[in-house]
């Protein structure tokens, strides 16, 4: 074994352990994009999986600004203090085309990456949304491993980047600010439709009234809005990361989540979809890279393309002849 093919007897032991350096040379290994890796990361993964403990996954979502970190290092901080082993992992679109990413920066989070019982990991960067997907999913099932009760996903507040981290989390938080009600009714519905709470942040000083009067903007909107869990009500609250007002009470309302979900079997439910949703999406992605990098189709296809475009053939007709070849070359 050299440094680049780790001993995963040796990283399975060491995350059990809560061996932080294991844990981070495990996540690295999850993220390499060489095929040997991806081997190994699997055969760790899967000795791992059975070792899951009892945590719950919260999405944390928001507009640049909206005070993401800071609730982060607040919040993280808190349950840190209380007892909890805190992992702050982060999706970060941008970072699949620029290599940059929001964690990136050293000095955001700076007192809980000095809490013992914290760890923070930056967006994986390069590559696809889908590969920034699985590794993020995978990096959780190693935190999980290595007894982390309380795993954060953070992401910035554009599209894509939501929808996917609601797809790997039990409970998904929008962190908003203080707005007029017009802004409110232009968010977009979407992003309301997947939270299980909006977090007025900001709400110290001279804020705390419009702060207030924001929340029960909010809380009107969201009568409105098909909740995204069943059985439970999203609601707004306000709460201020510099002040930690609201930081506390937040947390119950993530205990009581957890209380009636857990005991209605939502939760279980949500998390057992989570991962077929999950698989379907990789056997999507598995049949199209197939599809595609079959010789036949590769030769077939461009003229194909010119009769449709060219309005000899429609479209479907074409799809099901490429298909008819595709079935041909896959039984040689
Ligand atoms: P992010 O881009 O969403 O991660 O936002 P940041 O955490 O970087 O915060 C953006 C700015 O808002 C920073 O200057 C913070 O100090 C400030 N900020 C964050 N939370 C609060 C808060 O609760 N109250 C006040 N007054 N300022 C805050």
């Amino acid at each position: 074994n050299t440094a680049a093919d780790p001993d995963i007897d040796d990283l399975y032991k060491g995350i059990l352990e809560g061996d932080r350096a294991k844990l981070a040379k495990a996540i690295t290994l999850i993220e390499s994009n060489a095929s040997r890796h991806f081997e190994s990361a699997q055969k760790l993964l899967e000795k791992l999986q059975s070792e899951r403990t009892d945590s719950i996954r919260i999405g944390i979502s928001g507009v640049p600004g909206a005070g993401k970190s800071t609730f982060i290092e607040a919040f993280g901080t808190y349950l840190c203090n209380t007892g909890y082993r805190v992992a702050v992992l982060a999706v970060d679109p941008s970072s699949t085309l620029s290599g940059g990413s929001i964690l990136g920066d050293k000095t955001r989070m700076e007192e809980l990456a000095r809490n013992p019982n914290a760890f923070i990991r930056p967006s994986p960067t390069g590559g696809t949304l889908g590969g920034v997907h699985r590794k993020t999913r995978e990096s959780i099932t190693i935190c999980e491993a290595a007894g982390f009760d309380v795993i954060l996903v953070e992401t910035v507040g554009v599209g894509q980047s939501e929808a996917m981290v609601r797809e790997m989390v039990d409970f998904f938080l929008l962190l908003v600010l203080t707005g007029a009600g017009d802004e409110l009714q232009g968010m977009k519905k979407g992003i309301m439709e997947l939270a299980d709470a909006v977090l007025v942040n900001k709400a110290d000083g001279s804020n705390i009234p419009f702060a207030e009067k924001t929340r029960a903007e909010y809380n009107r909107i969201l009568h409105f809005i098909q909740p995204a869990t069943t059985g439970w009500e999203t609601r707004a609250y306000t709460c201020s990361a510099l002040t930690l007002k609201g930081i506390e009470e937040f947390w119950h309302v993530i205990k009581r989540f957890r209380e009636a979900c857990g005991a209605s079997g939502i939760l279980q439910e949500r998390r057992n979809n989570q991962l077929k949703d999950w698989m379907s999406s990789l056997i999507s992605e598995q049949l199209t890279n197939l599809f595609y990098q079959n010789r036949a189709i590769q030769n077939l296809l461009p003229a194909v393309q010119k009769e449709v475009t060219a309005g000899i053939k429609p479209a479907a007709k074409a799809v099901q002849e490429l298909f008819h070849y595709f079935r041909d070359a896959m039984k040689d």
